[in-house]
């Protein structure tokens, strides 16, 4: 796999920031430049800033050069660092859905619901501070707005399955969507020769499969060359990555049913069944990575899904 740069750049304006978020090239910040004009979509956390705003003297752009910092949804990996970095912003507005925008004014509930998965050391590794945001530099962003960014028109449509407060950005310029978590995630250092390797994020709260399954078909309705994913940037051969995505998830839920009446040790078994699908999976698909690597990979995400799939099961047993 050639080495993957900081600051990765593409066509049409288009840069992947890394966020520096746990590991180099998990998590991306995308800089999209038009005529001048300048957004982010989503931000890393706020130990993300420096970084990001470095991003931009790398181009001699000024921060005042920014219109907008877009949040695919709230997730701290997504949003965490939008409060840190709108103070560097003078003429930005963040955009986020208008079932994420009371988070992002007042983040304390979104602060202790994700204390509650990653308990309180780990978050202020991973997140630090949260400053929140005036409401007045909040436009909630419904299904269907148009943004204007220099002569481009980006497209925001709603994409839930992953999180109910989630968008993505249709950007007819570039041929490509933003899909923030919504396409799932593809780490480049499991590019093979096959190409990229994908799979859901069914992280908690929200996670829904129709809604995921339906946002997905809604992507693919604009025949995207490419999407730009939060973990980690731009993937193409989509045809076969919304396959891939549309079978993964069926594979994640019938695991999580098999074990709906699994008691106590149900979140244990369903890490196990998890990360053997998934490595089964990424061997087939002609990784050679050491397995040490192949688990460092997969981990925090395996973790996540299972813990998703566990409150969707709980969800569905209440309904
Ligand atoms: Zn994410």
């Amino acid at each position: 796999m050639a080495e993957i740069p900081a600051l990765w750049s593409f066509p049409h304006g288009i840069t992947a920031v890394d966020t520096d978020y746990v590991r180099p090239r998990l998590d991306a910040s995308h800089l999209v430049v038009r005529d001048g004009h300048a957004a982010f979509v989503d931000t890393g956390t706020s130990h993300s800033v420096p970084g990001l705003l470095r991003a931009l003297a790398a181009q001699d752009l000024d921060p005042a050069d920014v219109d907008y910092v877009f949040l695919t949804h709230v997730h701290l990996d997504h949003a965490g660092g939008a409060g840190e970095l709108m103070r560097h912003l003078p003429n930005a507005k963040v955009l986020v859905h208008p079932r994420g925008a009371a988070h992002m004014v007042d983040p304390d509930k979104l602060i202790a619901g994700t204390k509650a998965v990653y308990g309180e050391a780990e978050f202020q590794r991973l997140y630090g501070e949260i400053p929140p945001i005036p409401a007045e530099r909040v436009i909630e962003a419904p299904e269907g707005l148009m943004v204007e960014l220099g002569i481009s028109e980006l497209l925001l449509i709603h994409t839930p399955g992953h999180a109910l407060h989630h968008y993505s950005i249709v950007d007819p310029a570039s041929d490509s969507i933003f899909t923030g978590d919504t396409f799932g995630i593809s780490y480049r250092v499991f590019d093979t020769a096959k190409g990229p390797f994908i799979f859901p994020a069914t992280t908690p709260v929200h996670f829904d499969p129709e809604q995921a399954h339906a946002s997905l078909e809604r992507i693919m309705e604009f025949e995207p060359a490419a999407v730009f994913l939060t973990h980690y940037s731009r993937v193409a051969d989509l045809e076969r990555l919304a396959a891939d995505m549309h079978a993964c998830l069926d594979e994640f839920v019938r695991i999580a049913g098999s074990l709906a009446d699994a008691g106590e040790a149900r979140l244990e078994k369903m890490k196990n069944k998890l990360r053997a699908y998934l490595t089964e999976r990424v061997r087939e698909h002609g990784c050679t990575l050491d397995q040490k690597t192949v688990d460092t990979w997969l981990d925090m995400d395996v973790e996540l899904n299972a813990k998703g799939l566990s409150v969707w099961l709980d969800r569905r047993k209440a309904n």
